[in-house]
């Protein structure tokens, strides 16, 4: 059984206008955005009971109720699920194990939530997909974590890096990359990472801009070689 929303904002002691706690949407003060935090009168956090949804009318941030405990708990969203369902109710696939908000980055949310049949013929891959998302997530954040130690900006590439975990739903990046970083063989990826590096290093320098910049170059050589990279592929299927 999902618990109800408001009862989760409640336990975490999100700040709920009393005047909406009757009413089909509560209002509650985002804990996500803070942006009405400063206005005794704004509550910009929407929590539609009937759906059991939330949405902030301001960040846009948005789900279901086990993605709201989730990110107001700080809880990985897999924790909060088995909470709820029970852990060894059967075996998952490993692609069941992602939340909604990591198929959505796969483009793989509406085929589940539409099209369940199908999203469940194609477990396998959807977990590649997954698999080729974190491998790209690790190689820009490994050429950054390189750019850093170069730059000597260590701290300043680690929030960054974390900031890029967040918005690519890969909880472990910044463990991921520094692991790697103290192995003595790196892995394909982190070979692939520090071509990456390497050309942002070098237009920096060419730009001659801060390397502290160096960084918004990491960026660039990144979706460049991304998109040679798909262009390759597509040149080989046509071939
Ligand atoms: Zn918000």
């Amino acid at each position: 059984m999902l618990p109800s929303i408001v009862n989760v904002a409640e336990e975490n002691g999100l700040k709920i206008n009393p005047r909406t706690l009757k009413q089909k949407e509560v209002l509650c003060k985002c804990p996500f955005c803070l942006a009405d935090a400063n206005d005794p009168k704004k509550y910009y956090l929407s929590l539609n009971l009937k759906e059991n949804i939330y949405k902030c009318w301001y960040c846009k941030e948005s789900g279901g109720v086990l993605q709201f405990e989730s990110s107001v708990t700080g809880k990985p969203f897999q924790e909060v699920k088995e909470k709820y369902f029970g852990k060894n109710r059967k075996k998952y696939h490993p692609a069941e194990m992602l939340s909604p908000k990591q198929l959505a980055l796969i483009n793989w949310d509406e085929v589940k939530r539409n099209h369940f049949e199908e999203y469940k013929k194609s477990l396998q891959t959807v977990i590649a997909d997954w698999k080729a998302h974190v491998r790209e997530q690790r190689i820009l954040a490994f050429a950054k974590l390189l750019i850093g130690i170069e730059t000597m900006k260590y701290s300043i590439v680690i929030e960054n890096i974390k900031k890029q975990a967040e918005d690519v739903q890969i909880p472990t990046l910044v463990e991921d990359v520094l692991s790697m970083y103290s192995c003595t063989q790196w892995e394909e990826w982190a070979l692939e990472g520090r071509i990456i590096a390497g050309v942002a290093y070098k237009t920096a320098k060419q730009e001659s801009k801060e390397l502290e910049n160096a960084l918004i170059y990491v960026s660039l050589a990144f979706y460049q070689a991304i998109n040679d990279h798909s262009q390759q592929k597509q040149f080989e299927r046509v071939g």
